[in-house]
């Protein structure tokens, strides 16, 4: 649809950005939606979360570079659409002729865009953010729709970070929610059948810097969106396609082991598992199956796996367990620390491996009691026979710190972030 764009002038444009400013942004708003010819207008209003505590605790330039960056990605991901800088942590994109249909699922793109994290010195800055979406109604005034936008931001705060709330249309958020799920659902079963599964590898490396293995993080793709984890594993263990994908992580895991073992090198691949899947009665015969077809020897694989699923009641999930066992694959146990963990449960888990939780790792070099935590735990591992590997290390000065611990090995942004599988072996030979 044509639309008549105002004259913007200097004072019209935010520097910072070269976003238009507020003045400029009601304007071209204005002008829009008083064209005869407009049939629909959608604004996204999106706020930026913690950009004050940024400020100050790492300076402006910590909060310039953050806003430099969110907003070139916005940019990239909008195509045309023409963006507002609202207030100092708050943008709208101006979408003419776009429903609420089109607004949310930009939207959604957005706020998986924002929270990629930036660089800014030795630090990792995490961004996240709110959303809030309106279209314009009949005979609405621009004041009245910015105001509902606004009021859809609020809400969507209230709700926590990372939501996104249209205004007026009727539709609750939970409605979105169930629509993004079936969304992921129909992305997967595309990923699925025409390709868009991948795997990523993040080293883990001895406290000589070696790498001693490899964990397989899945990522789906379709319409070069990036579908993280986070969001398609829920989704894939409500509708049963976890076990699908499973298949495929195993067989592609134990293929890229066998190519590892074909080049000589003894690096592990480690496979997360989730619950779903080890509820599977069938799930300890397919990882036998991915070992027999790929033919890596059972060393060259390791399962991840949260605590509580060692001490899942579920008969199921426990035969399972006794197979793996009984195979002698190596278990390790994911992200422990976390929710009830209890010491005593080590000497019955029977797992090669702990994983002690990133969130230990983050409160470093600080916090002087996560500190005697990971000390804690580093010594009960190495004495019950374990591998004690930190994860989620992101700077220098807690990688310096976690080395005088007694963890055995590191993984995280700070070694390197998650590689995709045509890089690996480039990064691989770099590092030796
Ligand atoms: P996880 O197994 O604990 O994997 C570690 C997660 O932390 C990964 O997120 C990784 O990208 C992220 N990470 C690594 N280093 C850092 C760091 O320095 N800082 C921060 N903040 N994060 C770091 P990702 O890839 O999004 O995976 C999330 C979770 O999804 C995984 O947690 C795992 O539980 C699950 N998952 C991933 N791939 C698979 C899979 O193939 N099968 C199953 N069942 N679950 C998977
Ligand atoms: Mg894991
Ligand atoms: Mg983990």
């Amino acid at each position: 649809m044509e639309t008549c764009s105002p004259e913007f002038t200097l004072a019209t444009i935010d520097f910072a950005t070269g976003f238009l400013n507020r003045a400029g942004g009601v304007e071209l708003i204005e002008q829009i939606s008083s064209n005869p010819n407009c049939q629909a207008l959608s604004l996204i209003w999106i706020g930026l979360d913690r950009l004050k505590q940024i400020n100050e605790s790492l300076g402006y330039n910590a909060g310039d570079t953050f806003i430099t960056h969110l907003t070139l990605r916005l940019r990239t991901k909008s195509g045309r659409a023409r963006w507002c800088r609202i207030g100092g942590d708050e943008f709208v994109c101006i979408l003419p002729g776009k429903d609420s249909a089109y607004a949310l699922q930009l939207a959604s793109i957005f706020l998986r865009e924002v929270q990629h994290p930036i660089p800014f010195g030795d630090l990792l800055l995490h961004p996240s953010a709110c959303i809030g979406i309106a279209s314009l109604e009949k005979g609405e005034s621009t004041y009245s729709l910015l105001a509902r936008a606004d009021s859809a931001l609020n809400s969507a705060k209230n709700t926590g970070g990372g939501h996104i709330v249209v205004s007026g249309n009727g539709l609750p958020p939970k409605t979105h929610l169930a629509r993004r799920e079936l969304e992921i659902e129909n992305n997967l079963h595309s990923a699925l059948e025409y390709g868009g599964l991948h795997l990523h590898y993040q080293p883990i490396v001895g406290s000589d810097g070696k790498v001693i293995a490899l964990e397989a993080l899945m990522r789906c793709m379709v319409n070069g969106e990036v579908i993280p984890p986070s969001e398609f594993i829920p989704v894939a263990e409500k509708t049963g396609l976890i076990s699908r994908l499973g298949e495929w992580c195993l067989a592609s895991g134990t293929r890229l082991a066998r190519r590892l073992s074909d080049s000589g090198s003894r690096i592990k691949v480690a496979i997360n598992v989730s619950r779903s899947q080890l509820a599977l009665p069938h799930f300890s015969s397919s990882v036998h199956a991915a070992l027999l077809i790929s033919g890596v020897m059972l060393d060259q694989i390791e399962l991840e796996l949260t605590e509580s699923l060692f001490l899942d009641g579920s008969q199921t999930v426990q035969d399972n367990l006794s197979a793996l066992r009984r195979t002698g694959i190596s278990l390790a146990i994911d992200d422990f620390g976390t929710g009830y963990s209890c010491l005593a449960n080590l000497k019955d888990i029977r797992a090669k491996t702990i994983k002690l939780d990133k969130s230990f790792v983050t409160a470093l070099p600080d916090d002087q009691r996560s500190l005697s935590i990971i000390k804690a735990f580093a010594q009960l591992g190495s004495e019950l026979g374990m591998t004690v590997i930190a994860e989620g290390i992101e700077s220098q000065s807690q990688f310096s710190v976690l080395r005088n611990t007694g963890v055995h090995a590191f993984q995280g942004y700070y070694v390197t972030p998650p590689i995709p599988e045509e890089g690996l072996f480039q990064w691989l030979t770099q590092r030796t």
